[in-house]
């Protein structure tokens, strides 16, 4: 007690408990991230797979999104499935998926993706500070991944899976130009085993059922087949989803009878709309990197397709 009260006279207490308060403030009001030890992602593959100038990138996006002629009249939309190659290959492809975006609003976009660089069993979540894009960050949803990860404690932060992955980075700039103020859920699957599918389904339907929010599987489809060869193993996925056969789309894949990089994840989510009522599923567009380049030699397949709850009247 007496040391503190030798310290409050002390001429300097006053200016010294004010600059500590303005200290404080200034920490919390612009970099609680820092922080709590949450850095923001930065983008690993800007300026190569798609620009990493704002206007250059939007100017893509916008013509991209121009290009798609037409679109089916969707109800509640739960899901989109879109590719994730650099945006020369697969943007106008994707586009078809994210064109149905406009003039709809979500709080919260769940990206499911395959885990491309690092092997790990189950799920991962990246719970940080955000993923940042050329068109500003893209803030994470705190509240549903704690629920999440609530919900099934094996979903986990894995540093290895995202740090370089591009198939969540590559939607990004999509989803920030039409839905702004969006939150995101990264989650990246390190193995796809139909159970490991199952289980993600199960939580993501339990954690976002009621809420504004939207799944998106990122996948592409076969991989380094001549065009005719490709075009025959993207057809069996095309009329997978079509049907919206996740079990059927899974046994495929496992046999071998057709591809997809991401076909956890869209099995993932086809099982997930199915159990938040989703009654329709429609492919949007289908193209292969053969029909950009002209190059049929080797291709890689391209899928947008949506989910939605359509009401019987
Ligand atoms: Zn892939």
């Amino acid at each position: 007690m007496l040391s503190a009260a030798v310290f409050k006279t002390n001429p300097f207490y006053k200016p010294f408990v004010i600059a500590c308060f303005w200290i404080l403030f200034f920490f919390l009001t612009t970099s609680s991230p820092l922080l709590a030890g949450e850095p923001t992602r930065q983008p690993v593959i800007a300026g190569s797979w798609y620009p990493a100038e704002p206007a250059a990138l939007r100017k893509q996006i916008t013509g991209f999104l121009e290009n798609v002629k037409t679109s089916p009249q969707v109800e509640n939309l739960v899901s989109i499935i879109v590719p994730h190659a650099g945006y020369r290959y697969s943007g106008q492809v994707a586009a078809h998926g994210y064109r149905l975006l406009e003039n709809r609003s979500f709080q919260t976009v769940v990206v499911v993706g395959p885990s491309h660089r690092a092997v790990f069993k189950g799920v991962s979540v990246y719970d940080r500070g955000g993923y940042k894009t050329p068109l500003g960050i893209v803030p994470i949803d705190r509240k549903i991944i704690e629920e999440i990860k609530q919900t099934d404690p094996g979903i986990r932060y894995v540093y290895k899976a995202h740090a370089m992955e591009h198939c969540i980075e590559i939607q990004l700039p999509f989803i920030k130009m039409l839905l702004p103020n969006a939150r995101l859920v990264p989650l990246l699957m390190g193995d796809q085993q139909y159970e490991t599918c199952l289980k993600l389904a199960d939580t993501l339907a339990r954690c976002i059922r009621g809420k504004s929010a939207l799944l998106v599987a990122s996948t592409d489809l076969s991989h380094f087949h001549p065009y005719h060869e490709a075009k025959k193993l993207d057809a069996r996925v095309l009329q997978r989803v079509e049907e919206m056969d996740p079990v059927g789309l899974y046994s495929d894949l496992k046999k071998g009878i057709s591809e997809a990089c991401g076909g956890g994840p869209m099995v993932a989510v086809m099982l997930a709309s199915r159990l938040l009522g989703v009654n329709v599923s429609r492919v949007l567009f289908a193209a292969n990197s053969g029909d950009v380049t002209g190059d049929r030699s080797q291709v890689v397949g391209y899928m947008a397709a949506a989910l939605w709850v359509k009401s019987k009247k």
